[in-house]
């Protein structure tokens, strides 16, 4: 096992509610009766108590966008974490997610860190999440993968206490992943985390500075939840997209006491556990891309024909004059009454067709005030910038409202979403210049003390062993 102070990230769970419902889901998404939503001041004291922690402070859930506070604990967590390596502004167009998410995801080294199923709010606060976080960890479960059984205990499969204890030290998810912050407190693994959230547990350590320091012979009790836990084991999986969860008939007694969904509707299987040979299954690779299929790897995260993040609605108006293809008036727009982008054309007989068109069919930063040569302005009803404002002047300073970096002149006009080659290269290039943050030698930036070690063992003994399990 490892202490989260040598871990590459340390999650915050911000909620586990989620819009899908995968198969033995490392949240338990829909076993529970109902998700949780963990307060702002929590939230403050687990960003707080991760001052001097080198990785990663994760955001995560669940799915973290769903949070209904989730733009107030991400401005909070923007003022306390700081990302020590330059981060590219993203603006530009895209023609898919995509390829918008390749610019953003797996910077690794830096300090913050979004974990997202991408459901429809990540559209709602997609322009703080491109201003925060530049390394995302994305994964819209479109793709088949598959997810090993969770809830399944080493009791019922017969593994004695000697060679369960190395079993359980070698576990691979708490080696690699990560440990958390619930609202229940800090735990030395995240999938611990979420067993006691699930079975009602007593909490985790104290969210105070430093409680990532501790040792493997320093987590005690918490290892208790091992024991309800298959992840170190060789064990069945399925696919996710099943939203059927794998369970012993042991957890199956405890999961209908808790009663959620997939119970009430069952979605479940139950492993034969007395007739189950774990040292006959093959289980999964440990590897981080265990759950993606091999091919693929990390092009699986996001389907091909992703819109979730494309323009909803767009209405149009031109400046002066008339044209059947205008939906809103000027007072309507002057007065924000719109509700995703609109497009403001100077005259009439700017209108343009194709660019109307080509619009829903590209990715566009909903924080960015777009415009080709004047002839048309293109703006997202959610932008920073006017949020809070409830009238505009549609002047030649309306741009002025949006930042610099913020005002974007298109390049392709008027099939925005169709990329030339010379296009196609920038992009390439910003993204190479994006990547190269990694170039930069870590101790230029701030000395780390993260270690590379291999697992340690907790105690070498039983731990905290649940006794009824
Ligand atoms: S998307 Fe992630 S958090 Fe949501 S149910 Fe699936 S595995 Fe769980
Ligand atoms: S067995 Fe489960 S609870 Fe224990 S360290 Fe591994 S993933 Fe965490």
């Amino acid at each position: 096992m490892k202490s989260p102070a040598e871990m590459k990230t340390i999650q915050i769970e911000v909620t586990n509610a989620c819009h899908k419902s995968c198969s033995n889901c490392t949240r338990f998404c829909g076993e529970h009766p109902k998700p949780f939503f963990m307060d702002v001041d929590t939230f403050k004291k687990a960003v707080d108590s991760m001052e001097g922690f080198d990785g990663i402070v994760g955001v995560m859930g669940g799915e973290p966008t769903l949070h209904p506070q989730f733009s107030e604990l991400v401005d909070y967590y923007e003022s306390k974490v700081e990302d020590p390596r330059p981060k590219a502004f993203i603006g530009d167009p895209t023609p898919t997610f995509k390829e918008y998410g390749r610019m953003v995801k797996y910077e690794r080294g830096r300090k913050r860190g979004l974990w997202s199923a991408l459901g429809t709010n990540y559209y709602k606060h997609f322009e703080q999440i491109q201003d925060v976080f530049a390394h995302q960890v994305v994964n819209d479960h479109h793709s088949v993968s598959t997810h090993q059984a969770i809830l399944v205990t080493r009791k019922e499969l017969g593994i004695p206490d000697d060679e369960w204890v190395k079993l359980r030290d070698n576990c691979w998810v708490q080696n690699l992943w990560s440990a958390s912050i619930t609202p229940k407190g800090a735990f030395f693994c995240e999938i611990a985390g979420a067993l006691d959230m699930l079975f009602n547990g007593p909490g985790g350590w104290p969210i105070e500075p430093g409680w990532w320091k501790r040792k493997p012979s320093e987590f005690g009790d918490q290892l208790k939840w091992c024991e309800m836990c298959s992840c170190a084991l060789k064990v069945p999986a399925n696919n996710a997209n099943d939203d059927t969860d794998i369970v012993s008939p042991k957890m199956l007694e405890k999961l209908k006491e808790v009663n959620g969904p997939k119970i009430r509707n069952d979605k479940f299987v139950i492993l034969d556990t007395n007739n189950f040979d774990h040292s006959k299954c093959e289980g999964h690779e440990r590897d981080q891309k265990w759950y993606l299929p091999k091919d693929w790897g990390d092009e699986a995260r996001i389907a091909a024909d992703n819109t979730i993040n494309n323009p909803r609605k767009l209405d149009v108006m031109v400046r002066s004059g008339e044209s059947n293809k205008s939906t809103l008036t000027r007072d309507q727009v002057e007065n924000l009454n719109f509700k995703d982008w609109v497009a403001v054309f100077r005259d009439g007989s700017t209108v343009n067709a194709e660019f109307l068109e080509s619009i829903p069919k590209c990715v566009l930063n909903p924080g960015c005030f777009y415009t080709f040569k004047d002839q048309v302005w293109l703006f997202n009803r959610r932008a920073k910038a006017i949020r809070k404002l409830t009238n505009i002047n549609l002047d030649q300073h309306l741009s002025q409202l949006w930042e610099k970096k913020k005002r974007i002149e298109l390049k392709s006009y008027p099939n925005i979403a169709r990329q030339t080659m010379g296009q196609k290269i920038s992009l390439r290039m910003k993204y190479l210049k994006h990547r190269s943050a990694f170039l930069v030698p870590e101790f230029l930036l701030k000395k780390h003390n993260r270690g590379n070690s291999g697992p340690s063992p907790s105690t070498g003994t039983l731990a905290g062993s649940a006794g009824s399990l």
